[in-house]
Parts: C-alpha cells; structure tokens; sequence
C-alpha cells in the first residue's frame, strides 16, 4: 500500500460520513430490502447464487439486536416471494452476543426457526477473536437442528484445531476465508504469504474430511490453487462453491464463474452500513484514488 494509501486509511475516522457513503457504495447493495432483492436478482440472472447479509455488528443496546431480527424475517419473507437463490449470513454480535451470550442464542433461534419454514440457509460470519471460541460454541449447539454454516480465518493460529474439532462432531458447512479484523500477532499470522500457506492447508483439510466449503477469497494465486486441488481431488461441485464480496473483483469473479464453478456473491444491505464499508475500503489497494474521485464527485 503506498504512503497516500495509508494515509487516507488512517484518515477514515474524520472523513465525513457521507463522502464514506459515497465511496463505499459499490461494496453494499443499499439501504432497502429491495435494493438486495434487485442485486440478487440480476446476480441469479446471470448464474451466481448470493448470502445476504442485514448490516449491523456490536449491538448494545436489546432493542436494536430485536429490530435486527425483524429485518432478517422480512428478508426471509422476500427470499420465498421473489424465489431468490439465496441463503443469509449474521454476525452474532448483530443478534446480541456483544450483550449477552444467552440472549445471542435466543435471538439466534428466532432467526433459525423463521429461516427453517421458510427454507433458508443460515451461516454464522465470524467476527474478531474475542468472539471466536462462544461463536464456534453456539454453532455446534444449533447446527443438529438446524440448517447452519459457519466461517472460520486462515489468519488465525489456533483454526486448524477448531477445524479438526468441528468435523470430527460432525458434517461441517465453512466458509473459508483470510479474516478481516486486526488481530494480535500472538494468535495470528501476518505474513500474507503465511496466512495464503495456512489457507492451503485448511481447504486440504476441510476437502480430504468430506467437508462443504465455501472458498471465499479474491486472492487469484488462491483461487488458482484452489481450482487445482478440488479438479486433483475429484472433489464434487455440490461439495465446494467460491463466494466473494459484492463490489470486489467482478473481472476475477467472471473469471471463475465461466471456467465452470459455482460462485456466491456476499451481499449487504441496510443502513448500518459504516463498520463494514470502513473494512473494505482498508482493503481496497486503490483507497485513495477512491476517496479522492469521491471528493469531485467522480463514480
Ligand atoms: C464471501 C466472503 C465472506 C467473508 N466473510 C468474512 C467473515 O465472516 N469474517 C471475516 O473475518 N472475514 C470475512 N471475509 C473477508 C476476508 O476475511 C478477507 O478480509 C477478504 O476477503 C480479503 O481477503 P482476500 O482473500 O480476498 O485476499 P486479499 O489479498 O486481501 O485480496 C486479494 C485482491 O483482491 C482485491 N481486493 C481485496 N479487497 C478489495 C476491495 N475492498 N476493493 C477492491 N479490491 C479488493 C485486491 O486486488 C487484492 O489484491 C469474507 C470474504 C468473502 C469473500
């Protein structure tokens, strides 16, 4: 990342909100249920399934954990009426965990219930690492009863054990991906090439054990190789998909899809959209170059 780069990421706390907004657009679908019923729509036309994904994390207030569930079962309501090829992903900490584990799991069930009549898949995103091992916790307390996936980081040490543990208690749905959040380095890798080498290993893992998986990255050396060990391993295409983010890579996301895999599309919505734009934008290698058409108005 060059010196401007990282200028304009250490910047981010005092550019305006509403220049945030504008620049982060492409990585949300909008505000609305019905700005992400219109994404996924076009993306199903066009052969890609999507995870979508109400926006909000960190809840502190019950109030707004409870308001959070509501939108999921409008959305579920949404899926089944627009017939979207689409499951829900949710961050527990939207659902209450940041209040209290217990509630978490009330919440949880709600939301599991609702999405069980209505056919939905659910997967659990994984948040930072305070919040990892209760996370793993309640997905193995829910995922006998319920149609459940979950999302583990190849930048974190101690996954290849949760991994192991997962899939020896039973059939394992993951979402593979790096991990998003700053982690202390005694717990995580911080050499890309490290975390892209532990990736590896994990997908080895998860496919040698019979596992489903959702290969989530925009690494292309990593979606190489990937492709290369599922075509070695014979591996199934009902076994394996590759998701990416909404806004991020189209050119490469085209790419996989026409060499043949399936492909799933992770797409946000609401107006808690700030915490998850910031991330992204940290991520793009082109942040300032963003920022700045964003200040002239330029899209
Ligand atoms: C479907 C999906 C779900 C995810 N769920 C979680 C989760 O639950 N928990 C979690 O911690 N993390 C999650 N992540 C984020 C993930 O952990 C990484 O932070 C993110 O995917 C970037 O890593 P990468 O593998 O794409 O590789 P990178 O090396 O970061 O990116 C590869 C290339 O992609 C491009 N790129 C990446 N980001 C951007 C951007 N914002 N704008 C423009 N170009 C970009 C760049 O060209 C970059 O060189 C998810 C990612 C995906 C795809």
């Amino acid at each position: 990342m060059s010196l401007l780069d990282r200028f304009v990421v250490a910047s981010l706390p005092v550019i305006p909100k509403s220049l945030i907004r504008v620049v982060a657009s492409k990585y949300i679908a909008g505000e609305k249920l019905d700005d992400a019923v219109r994404v996924v729509k076009g993306l199903n036309a066009r052969g890609m399934k999507a995870t979508i994904d109400v926006l909000g994390e960190f809840v502190s207030d019950p109030a707004q954990a409870t308001h959070d569930i509501e939108a999921y079962l409008k959305l579920f309501d949404a899926i089944v009426e627009h017939k979207l090829e689409t499951g829900v992903s949710v961050k527990l900490t939207a659902v209450g965990l940041s209040i209290d584990p217990q509630l978490a799991r009330r919440n949880l069930k709600l939301l599991l219930d609702a999405a069980a009549s209505h056919n939905v898949f659910v997967r659990i995103d994984m948040e930072d690492s305070p919040y990892t091992t209760e996370t793993l916790a309640i997905y193995e307390e829910f995922r006998a009863q319920h149609k459940l996936g979950i999302v583990v980081q190849a930048y974190l040490k101690r996954t290849s054990d949760d991994v192991k543990r997962l899939m020896d208690n039973g059939k394992t749905n993951f979402r593979l991906c790096k991990g998003i959040y700053v982690e202390p380095e005694s717990i995580a890798f911080k050499d890309r090439s490290e975390i892209q080498e532990n990736y590896l290993k994990l997908l080895d893992q998860m496919l040698s054990g019979g596992a489903q998986v959702g290969i989530a990255t925009h690494d292309r050396y990593l979606v190489e190789q990937s492709e290369k060990m599922v075509k070695a391993k014979g591996t199934s295409q009902k076994d394996y998909e590759f998701q990416m983010l909404l806004g991020v890579l189209p050119s490469l996301r085209d790419e996989v899809v026409a060499r043949g895999h399936r492909m799933r599309i992770y797409v946000p919505f609401g107006d808690a959209w700030y915490g998850y734009s910031t991330r992204r934008l940290k991520e793009n290698p082109q942040i300032a170059g963003y920022v700045f058409k964003g200040m002239l108005g330029i899209r």
